[in-house]
């Protein structure tokens, strides 16, 4: 297992605080690992800085190839990567192998041909005597900051598109899942310029904040709670650093009286409750028209209780426990608060199953009323809540009706109907008679309190890049 940072060329073991990394599967400690002193994260930085006026001038076809060398090596390393990222998160080992690693290889690919594909305005002589052309340039050394649900793809998601665009990166993965951070830093290391990715490891009010502070940083991008993303801007704000802020999400569901119901049921079922909810497009918040309302629930709360998930054969199991005993806790006192209303009943679930680790009972709340926190706050764990609504109108506003803006979902069969109710969400993400399905082609990112800025897509790479104009007078 690797357990050293990388800092420019070199790799090292942190010197400050010792940071217990956890197995959510038994509550085991994996390993201890000490954070980034204050000189190390500075010496990361400065490595990101001299590296990046030459890899800044690499042509975009040299660039490519790297991405395409490390999406070989995650493939070539894929048992090892998925083994390790399991380990720490507590995710089905199935999950991991068939699904996360791929999409990392896939991802690196994607960016390798984007690059080779930047289109801007056209160049000419829009004054007299003078020719005008737009270039994207890089940014420069590029803080970016994961968390812990999908510890390696939102490492590729951060990585692809700023290195794709020219920038050099300091990259602090999530204190709590660090370890796939280590191995794929040992990766790069043997395919990138000295400098170019570095990795370093530690608390987020530390380690973070010391990075995102750094005034040599030019970009810091982060993926985290909604309350991180407000720190990260403030900080930032005192030099006007760039930010790409994808934040929390609480994804509403419209489930029309006319779709179909064998269709929505397996859909929230998988995308309810994928990686135990722990994820910020979750199929969360659900609102069911007044005909199909009954149904939904009884076949949803039968659904939910049949997921397999701490089996001992880790190859049954559909989803994983919480990260953390404290994100237990925080699941349970959501669902423990909604007991205290009359009005909503827990279908499924409700409580911590006995045994090891960290697990939660997929959990579905039926009876929600738009104004109950269950609605309004962000859980991430596995409960979903079901409202009734009256008409499409009110499915609408309710749905927009949340601080977030990241995902949501339509599902009816009239086609006119989706494309209506699509264009009035307030969403960076609607799917219909589908959730959750992501591509590397296409834009991720939120509106309202889910930030801005987009991962994946050629929307990513204008991101990671700055808009210039250069004009020639003859
Ligand atoms: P978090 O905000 O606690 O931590 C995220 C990262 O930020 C961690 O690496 C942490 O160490 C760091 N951090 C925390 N405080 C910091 C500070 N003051 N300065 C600098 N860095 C700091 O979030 P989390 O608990 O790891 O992740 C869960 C949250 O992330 C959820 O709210 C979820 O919705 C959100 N999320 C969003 C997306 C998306 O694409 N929008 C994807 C995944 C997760």
């Amino acid at each position: 297992m690797e357990t050293n940072m990388l800092i420019g060329g070199s790799f090292e073991t942190g010197t400050e605080t010792e940071e217990k990394v956890l197995n959510p599967r038994t509550g085991e400690v994996i390993i201890t690992l000490p954070e980034a002193s204050a000189g190390q994260i500075d010496r990361a930085v400065g490595a990101a800085r001299r590296a990046f006026a030459a890899w800044s001038r690499t042509t975009p076809s040299e660039r490519s190839a790297k991405l395409l060398a490390i999406a070989d090596a995650v493939e070539a390393n894929l048992e090892d990567l998925a083994q390790l990222e399991a380990l720490n998160c507590g995710k089905p080992i199935n999950e991991v192998r068939n699904e996360e690693v791929p999409a990392v290889a896939d991802c690196f690919r994607y960016f390798a041909g984007a690059v080779r594909n930047m289109h801007t305005s056209a160049a000419g002589e829009y004054m007299e005597g003078h020719t005008s052309m737009v270039r994207r340039d890089a940014i420069g050394v590029v803080a970016s900051i994961a968390p812990w649900n999908y510890p390696m793809m939102m490492m590729a998601w951060k990585l692809a598109p700023a290195l794709a665009g020219g920038n050099t990166v300091v990259l602090k993965p999530s204190e709590q899942t660090p370890l796939t951070a280590m191995a794929l830093a040992k990766i790069m290391a043997d395919i990138l310029p000295e400098g170019v990715v570095n990795v370093v490891v530690g608390q987020g009010a530390s380690v973070g904040n010391a990075l995102i502070s750094h005034p040599d940083v030019d970009m810091v991008s982060i993926t985290g709670d909604v309350a991180t993303g407000k720190k990260v801007l403030q900080v930032a704000s005192k030099t006007i650093k760039r930010t790409h802020l994808e934040l929390g999400g609480k994804a509403p569901v419209i489930v029309f009286d006319d779709a179909d119901l064998g269709r929505v049921v397996d859909g929230l079922k998988a995308f309810g409750f994928y990686n135990a909810g722990q994820d910020c497009t979750a199929a969360c918040r659900i609102y069911a028209g007044p005909k199909i309302y009954e149904k939904l629930v009884a076949e949803l709360s039968s659904a939910a209780s049949g997921i397999v998930y701490n089996n001992a054969d880790d190859s049954l199991n559909e989803i994983p426990p919480l990260i953390s005993m404290r994100q237990r806790d925080r699941v349970a006192s959501f669902v423990e608060r909604t007991r205290e209303h009359k009005h909503m009943e827990i279908t499924t679930g409700g409580g911590a199953p006995d045994g090891l680790g960290f697990y939660y009972q997929p959990t579905v709340i039926a009876g929600a009323l738009q104004s109950d926190e269950i609605v309004q706050r962000e859980v991430f764990g596995p409960v979903v809540s079901v409202t009734r609504f009256v008409d499409t109108d009110q499915a609408v506003e309710w749905a927009n009706d949340s601080v977030y803006g990241l995902a949501s979902s339509i599902w009816t069969q009239d086609v006119g109907r989706a494309m209506d109710v699509s264009a009035r969400m307030r969403y960076g993400c609607t799917w219909v008679n589908t959730h959750f399905m992501l591509v590397n082609e296409m834009p991720h990112g939120g509106m309202k309190q889910s930030g801005y800025g987009k991962d994946m897509s050629m929307y990513a790479l204008e991101d990671y890049t700055a808009v210039r104009h250069v004009m020639i007078a003859h």
